[in-house]
C-alpha cells in the first residue's frame, strides 16, 4: 500500500536533484538540500542547473510543491523520516573515495536529530562507510534506538538518469535492521507494486513493458560492494572491447561487427561493449580507483582493475596519435572537434576524454574550433583562454575550414549530419571519430576520408596518403 514520506534529500546534483524530482513523482514530500547557495536559488526559480532529458518538466511539475529546496539541512532533517546522502565523493590523492563531504552531512545531521531518522547513503562510497556514519551518530550523542544506516546506492547514467531512475533494472537496498528495510520498501513501492506505471503523466521507459522493477534487499556491506563492483565491471567491459578494438585494427577487421557478434551472446550483451577513446566522466575513473583501494586496504590484489585504468589512459593516446598519423604535424593545424561532454546526452565534462584530447591538441599548437550540444559553458571555465580555442554555434561552424573534423562524444544528432554539407565545408574531407558514429563505407561515398576507432583505415581511395600504410 501507498505510503506518503517526508524525504530529505542532501546534495542537489546529478543524483541528487533527480533522486528528489522522482521521489516527488513517486508521490512523497521532498526536502532538497545544498550547500551552495546559487543552486538552491536557482532551483526554486524551477531552472535546472544540468542538462538532463524529463528534469526541466518534473522541475516545472514538483517544484515548491511537493519538493522544496533548501540550504538548512537541520531543518530538512528534523522534518524527514528518511535522509539520503548524495554529495560527491570524488577521488583523493591517494586514490580512495574522498568522504570529507559524507562526514560533514552525517556530522550535521546527528547534531540535529531528535526523532527516529533512516539515514541513507546514496552517493557510491567503500564497504564500511555505513559503519562509520553509525560510529558519527554515536559519537554525536545519538541513542542507537533514534536511527538506523542503510545502502541504497544509485546506478543512473547520466544523460538517461531519469528514465533509469524510474524505470530501474533493479533497486538494491542494503539494511541491517527490519525498521530500515520498511522505510526503504515503502519509499519505493510505487514503482515495485507498478503503480506508477499506470499514472497518468508517468515518465515512459522500459519498465511499462518490461514488467515490474526487482527490489534486491542485503546486507549493507553488500550493497556498497555491489555497487563499486557494478561500475569496476562496466569500465572492464570498455577497456577489454578497446584492446579487442585495437587489434581489429592492426588487422583490419571492423570493431562493429565483432562486437555485434560477441554482445550477441546473452552471457555478454551488447551495452558497453563500444569501442572509442575510453570512459570518463565522474564515476567510472574514481570508483575503478576507490575500488583497487578497498581490495588492497583487504591485502587483496585486483591487478585486473589496474590493467582497466591504463588501457583507458592508453586508448586516448592512441587517439592522438591517430590524427597526428593523419595530419602529419600539428602545428596550426584547424581542428573542428565534436563533443566535449565525456559522454552524449548530458552537459558533464568532469574526466571527460574530450577535454583532455582538446588540451593535448592546444599544446601542440593546433587550432581548434569546438562544438556540444550542451557542455560548451562547463568546458569554458576549465579549458584555457586561448586564442586558439573558440567555440561554434553548431557542428558546422565548428567545421568550417579545418584540416580534420575530430568527433570526441557521442551525440546522437552528431551521427545525423548532412555529410555532403560537411565535406563541402571542411578544408579537406578528414573525419576521425572517436566514437565510431558514422558508417565507414557510406563516408566514403561522400568522399571523406574516414578514420574510426577499431576499423580498417577508411581512407578515400583518391587520397594518396591513405593509399599506403605510413608510419
Ligand atoms: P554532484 O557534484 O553533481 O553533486 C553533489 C552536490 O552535493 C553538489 O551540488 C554540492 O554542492 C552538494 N554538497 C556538497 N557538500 C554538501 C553539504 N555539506 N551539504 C549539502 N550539499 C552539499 O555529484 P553527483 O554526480 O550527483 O554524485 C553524487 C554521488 O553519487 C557520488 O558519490 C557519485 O559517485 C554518485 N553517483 C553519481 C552518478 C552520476 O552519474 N553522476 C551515478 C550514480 C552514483
Amino acid at each position: 500500500m501507498k505510503e506518503q514520506l517526508t524525504i530529505g534529500i542532501v546534495g542537489s546534483g546529478y543524483v541528487g536533484l533527480v533522486t528528489a524530482v522522482c521521489f516527488a513523482e513517486l508521490g512523497h514530500r521532498v526536502i532538497c538540500v545544498d550547500s551552495d547557495e546559487k543552486k538552491i536559488a536557482l532551483l526554486r526559480q524551477g531552472k535546472p542547473p544540468i542538462h538532463e532529458e524529463y528534469l526541466p518538466q518534473l522541475l516545472e511539475r514538483h517544484c515548491n510543491g511537493a519538493v522544496e529546496f533548501t540550504t538548512d539541512l537541520k531543518n530538512a532533517t528534523q522534518r524527514s523520516q528518511a535522509l539520503f546522502i548524495a554529495v560527491g565523493t570524488p577521488q583523493s590523492q591517494a586514490g580512495n573515495a574522498d568522504m570529507s563531504y559524507v562526514d560533514a552531512v552525517a556530522s550535521e545531521i546527528a547534531r540535529a536529530i531528535t526523532s527516529y531518522k533512516l539515514v541513507v547513503e546514496k552517493s557510491t562510497v567503500p564497504v564500511y562507510t555505513n559503519e562509520w556514519i553509525s560510529r558519527i551518530m554515536v559519537r554525536n550523542g545519538v541513542p542507537r534506538d533514534l536511527f538506523d544506516v542503510a545502502s541504497n546506492p544509485e546506478f543512473l547514467r547520466e544523460g538517461t538518469a531519469v528514465v533509469d531512475f524510474l524505470h530501474p533494472d533493479r533497486i538494491v537496498i542494503g539494511v541491517d535492521s527490519g525498521r530500515a528495510a520498511d522505510v526503504l520498501r515503502a519509499v519505493y513501492e510505487p514503482l515495485t507494486s507498478g503503480n506508477y506505471y499506470k499514472q497518468a503523466g508517468a515518465v515512459p521507459g522500459p519498465r511499462m513493458a518490461s514488467g515490474l522493477p526487482p527490489l534486491l534487499e542485503t546486507s549493507t556491506k553488500a550493497a556498497e560492494i555491489i555497487k563499486h563492483a557494478s561500475n569496476a565491471f562496466l569500465a572492464m567491459k570498455i577497456s577489454f572491447i578497446n584492446v579487442v578494438s585495437n587489434i581489429c585494427e592492426a588487422v583490419g577487421a571492423d570493431i562493429e561487427q565483432v562486437s555485434k557478434g560477441i554482445g550477441s551472446d546473452g552471457r555478454i550483451g551488447h551495452k558497453f561493449l563500444k569501442a572509442g577513446i575510453g570512459y570518463g566522466g565522474s564515476c567510472f575513473p574514481k570508483d575503478v580507483a576507490a575500488f583497487r583501494y578497498v581490495a588492497e586496504q583487504m591485502g587483496i590484489e585486483f591487478g585486473l582493475l589496474s590493467e582497466v585504468e591504463k588501457v583507458n589512459t592508453e586508448q586516448k593516446q592512441r587517439f592522438f596519435q591517430k590524427v597526428r598519423s593523419a595530419l602529419w604535424t600539428f602545428r596550426g593545424k584547424r581542428l573542428g572537434v565534436l563533443g566535449l561532454a565525456f559522454k552524449g546526452g548530458t552537459d558533464d565534462i568532469r574526466e571527460s576524454p574530450a577535454i583532455d584530447l582538446v588540451r593535448m591538441f592546444l599544446q601542440e599548437g593546433c587550432i581548434i574550433s569546438a562544438y556540444d550540444p550542451a557542455a560548451m559553458e562547463k568546458a569554458k571555465q576549465v579549458l584555457p583562454a586561448s586564442e586558439s580555442l573558440s567555440f561554434a554555434k553548431d557542428a558546422y561552424e565548428a567545421a568550417a575550414d579545418a584540416d580534420a573534423l575530430l568527433v570526441l562524444t557521442d551525440w546522437a544528432e552528431f551521427a545525423e549530419l548532412d555529410l555532403d554539407r560537411l565535406s563541402r565545408i571542411l578544408r579537406y574531407p578528414v573525419v576521425i571519430d572517436g566514437r565510431n558514429l558514422f558508417d565507414p563505407a557510406l563516408m566514403r561515398q561522400y568522399g571523406f576520408t574516414y578514420l574510426g576507432i577499431g576499423r580498417a583505415a577508411g581512407a578515400h581511395e583518391k587520397d594518396p596518403a591513405f593509399a599506403y600504410k605510413l608510419p
